[in-house]
Parts: C-alpha cells; structure tokens; sequence
C-alpha cells in the first residue's frame, strides 16, 4: 500500500527528528502548501536543514522574502495559451497542462502560483487545436505533472493523441516516479507498450540520491517498451550548485537509463531567490563537466527567456547581457 505524503510540517519535521533551534528556520504557512511524498522523507537526513533533499521540499523562513527581479510569474506562460489547457510558445511542439496536481510540492517551481484551468474535465478544446495544427509533430504532457492524472483520464487523453495523424511523439514531463514508481501500473504500462507513437519521458531529478533501484527497475521496464529517458534538473544553492554531485548526478542518471538533457538555470519565481546560482558559477559548473564527462552525458544549460523560439543556451544569453543584441 501506498503510504500517505506528509502535508503536516509537526508531523515532517517530527519524523526528521528536528531540534527546536532548527524548527526556528521553517516558515509554517507558506503559500504553497507543503507536500512531501514518504520516499523524499525517507531520504531526508535527521534534523539537517541542509539536507538537499530537504530543502528542495520544506519552506524556509527566507521563501517570505521580497526580492527584486523575483515574481509570481517569471516566465510569462499565460501569453502562450491558446485555450485553458494548451501553451503553444515553440513550433512544432505543444505543451499540454494536463493537471494542477503534482505528487510534491517542490519549493523553486515556477508555476507554483499558475492559474490552472481545473473546471472543464478533458481536453476537447485542447485535442481540436491539436488535430487542426498539422505542423505540430509532437506533444508534450506537462501541468502539474501528467502522472497525477488517474489512469481513467490519462488514458483516453493518451488514445485520443495516438489517434493523430500527424503527431509522432508524445513526452512526459514528470517527477512523480522519483517519489512513487509504483504509479507506472501494469494498466498504464500496458497502454504505454501499445501506443505506436514514439513515447518520451523527461523525468526531473535534481540530486543523485534520488535515485535508486526502484526507480532503476522502473526506467528498465519503460525502455523495454522503447520509451525514451530524458532528465531534466534545475540548478539550486545548496543542493546541486557543485561539481562532484553534478558529475554523480550524471553518471547515476545514466546507469539508469536514463540521458542527461536539460540543467535549468532557475526561473525567478518569488519565494526562491535564495536558490540562485550565478550564471558565472554555472558556466563554470558546465565547463569542468565537459572536462569530466563524455560529451554524450553534459546537459544542455539553458534558461528560460520569454519570447524566445526555444530554451536559450545560458552561455548565449550571458553574452547578450554583456554585449545586448541590436534589434533590426
Ligand atoms: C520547455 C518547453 C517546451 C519544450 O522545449 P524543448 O526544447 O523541445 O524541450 C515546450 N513548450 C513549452 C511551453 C516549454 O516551456
Ligand atoms: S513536480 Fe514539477 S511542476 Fe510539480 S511542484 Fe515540482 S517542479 Fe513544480
């Protein structure tokens, strides 16, 4: 049986055996409510704030504060909808918000204060656009994340997709099988291993010690399937802002199937300001990476600039800050 996530700091903090002096330093009613699957917990050390699990998790007292360049909504999606549950921002791809939901509340995310459309149940609206857009060839399952959907939602959304012609890929983008593989149920996996569409997962990770055999036997059964693995991580103070977990991260993503894609520069979310890492730092980061790891396993670092035709390579956008591109 699945055990319940935590949603109680007391009861976290509690199980994590933390100190009075260090329940000082976790903020008790953050805006966006704790939520901490018993697999992260369990990965937590005892009564240790600096824990990059826990602080990728629990909200701090310094997620209260104001800080300039930090907003509701760093990314300025909503331009990008084209109905309630679709943001068509690139060519060719599709992002779906198929769900509010996620199975944990991590504290950096960008679309923690994003108005989901929860009324209307499906995608009509969103499947016509699809279908009447042939130059889309693929279609990415984001939200939330796409696993919160139960199966009696997901799969139907996941036939009606099969059944487009000109779609040829379908791409999750997903962190619920780090805290809970068992949601990959012999009924998704069955529909998954049907589908003749080329099937991707992009899972977010973000420390090596998310992974582990579980989630090892889990990724092996997807590709047996033909499911591409993909990860993506972003780039957090204190949790992976550092060489020798990066390397890990990498080489572990990669022994278990898994091929390190994107490492994101953080979007400026308010809340999460004490998560940034310098570009300069890392540029370095990705730099002796290169020097550490073959080419195939260096993440591309990218951020996320809005009006852009695609994620831009950091590095790129650094140079622009220091020499800004004329506009024509
Ligand atoms: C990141 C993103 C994608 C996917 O971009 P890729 O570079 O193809 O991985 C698609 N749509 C939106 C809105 C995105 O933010
Ligand atoms: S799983 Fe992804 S979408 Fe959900 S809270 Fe974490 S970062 Fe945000």
């Amino acid at each position: 049986m699945e055990k319940k996530p935590f949603t109680k700091l007391t009861h976290l903090l509690d199980f994590l055996e933390f100190s009075l002096e260090n329940r000082g330093l976790i903020w008790d009613r953050p805006r966006f409510p704790l939520l901490v699957p018993q697999r992260m917990a369990m990965k937590m050390e005892k009564n240790n704030p600096e824990c990059p699990i826990f602080l990728q998790f629990v909200p701090l007292i310094k997620e209260k504060e104001t800080i300039e360049g930090f907003s509701c909504e760093p990314v300025q999606d909503p331009i990008f909808r084209l109905a309630p549950k679709i943001l068509q921002k690139y060519e060719g791809r599709s992002l779906l918000l198929t769900t509010k939901a996620c199975a944990m509340h991590c504290r950096y995310c960008f679309r923690q204060n994003f108005s989901y459309e929860t009324e209307t149940i499906g995608f009509s609206k969103e499947l016509d656009l699809i279908r009447n857009n042939p130059r889309l060839h693929e279609v990415i399952l984001s939200g939330g994340d796409p696993l919160s959907l139960k199966n009696t939602s997901l799969i139907p959304l996941l036939k009606e997709l099969e059944e487009i012609k000109h779609i040829q890929y379908i791409r999750f983008h997903t962190r619920t099988l780090i805290s809970n593989p068992e949601r990959l149920d012999d009924e998704l996996y069955n529909c998954l291993s049907l589908l003749q569409k080329k099937v991707v997962f992009v899972v977010h990770v973000n420390h090596p010690r998310e992974l582990d055999e579980d989630l090892k036997i889990c990724f092996t059964q997807l590709k047996k399937i033909g499911v591409e693995l993909l990860s993506q991580t972003v780039l957090l103070k204190g949790v992976n802002d550092n060489i020798a977990i990066l390397e890990k991260l990498c080489f572990s993503l990669f022994n278990h199937g898994v091929l390190p894609y994107y490492l994101h520069q953080l979007d400026k979310v308010k809340g999460a300001a004490h998560f940034e890492v310098p570009v300069e730092l890392g540029l370095e980061l990705i730099e002796e990476l290169r020097g550490r790891l073959p080419g195939y396993l260096v993440p591309r670092y990218v951020q996320e600039i809005p009006q852009r035709r695609s994620k831009t390579p950091v590095e790129s956008a650094f140079k622009e800050s220091l020499h800004p591109l004329k506009s024509f």
